[in-house]
């Protein structure tokens, strides 16, 4: 069984924060705190919630979150709402719960350790900023089994481009795109869609409608027995942007917010995977993730971003210490062997 330590320690190493509940009880939180803000000059990421918050939904936690609670703060886990139904704090937290507390009981938490003095917490912080020196780097390990992934644009690459479609009815698959992926699939690899949308941005395009054409894409492709295994979009556009184009923007392609997140996800190998796409953008985006192998499909465009790239690379040559950028042109899907 896994220590307290080692949950606290996994919790920092995969990008989580301890989460402590203010309260009105015993100021126990603040000695908690003293020695987390002194000892470890804010190596321990955390935060301090309220209750009412956490339950209103000003503030959330997150699944990487460790949510901590002390034995005189065993009744949050059962409190009652506003509707007097009853409902347990745990089923809007997300994260691990942990509980100190020597009270035996059904609650809703992953670990029950026993309840500790400020002294006894003392002593798990000292043995935890021994593991976050000498430790192995759980971040690491989670993303030691890598798989290479094929990562595709969308319009002109896996369906024909029909600027800001909102009809799902007329989505069509581009020719040779099924027998890619299943060659991607039969190879082992990972297969990702990393599009631009910036219709949804500029208010063009209704998010239902985005979805109502992207599950028609999908369903063109299931009725061929082929399939995407994640998909990311950045609805982001600079100025002219209705709310929506105005979130996240370090998704937008060239940006490469996309291939992080979808890295993350399927532990992708970015050395050996591929970027098919019809912009400079996408390319430029995949190698600034660390996509190795950069392909450009011809289209109607293709003189006018082969000049972009072509300066990009240019630009790169001047600084010979980063890693140089390569691409070649495709004429046809079907020509792309893996
Ligand atoms: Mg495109």
């Amino acid at each position: 069984m896994a220590t307290c330590e080692q949950i606290i320690t996994d919790t920092i190493q995969l990008g989580g924060v301890l989460v402590f509940i203010k309260d009105q009880g015993p100021d126990f939180s603040r000695e908690l705190l003293a020695p987390l803000r002194t000892d470890f000059e804010n190596q321990i990421p955390f935060v301090v919630r309220d209750l009412k918050d956490l339950r209103s939904g000003k503030y959330k936690t997150r699944a990487e979150d460790l949510i901590l609670f002390f034995d005189h703060q065993i009744d949050f886990l059962h409190i009652k709402s506003e509707s007097s139904i009853e409902s347990s704090l745990g089923q809007i937290l997300q994260g691990q719960r942990i509980l100190f507390s020597d009270k035996q009981s059904e609650l809703a938490v992953d670990h029950i350790f026993p309840a500790i003095t400020v002294a006894g917490w003392s002593a798990i912080l000292a043995n935890i900023k021994r593991e976050l020196v000498s430790g192995v780097s759980l971040y690491e390990y989670a993303n030691a089994q890598e798989v290479p992934c094929l990562f595709l644009d969308r319009d002109n690459v896996v369906v024909h481009n029909i600027p800001y479609n909102r009809e799902a009815s007329q989505v069509e698959l581009m020719p040779g795109i099924v027998e890619l992926i299943d060659q991607a699939h039969k190879k082992g690899y990972w297969v990702a869609l990393v599009t631009n949308q910036s219709g949804i941005g500029r208010g063009r395009i209704s998010w239902l409608e985005y979805k109502d054409v992207h599950q028609r894409m999908m369903a063109l492709l299931a009725e061929q027995k082929s399939w995407i295994d994640d998909c990311m979009w950045s609805s982001f556009i600079e100025n002219e942007a209705v709310t929506e184009g105005r979130l996240r923007p370090s998704l937008r392609k060239p940006r490469s917010g996309m291939f992080q997140i979808i890295h993350e996800k399927l532990r992708t190998k970015l050395s050996e995977s591929i970027m098919i796409g019809d912009s400079a953008s996408d390319l430029i985006a995949a190698h600034s993730a660390g996509v190795a192998h950069l392909f450009l499909l011809h289209s109607e465009k293709v003189s006018a971003e082969i000049q972009t790239l072509k300066e990009y690379q240019g630009k790169l040559q001047k600084k010979p210490q980063w890693t140089q950028f390569h691409f070649q042109v495709l004429d046809k899907l079907k020509d792309f062997s893996l």
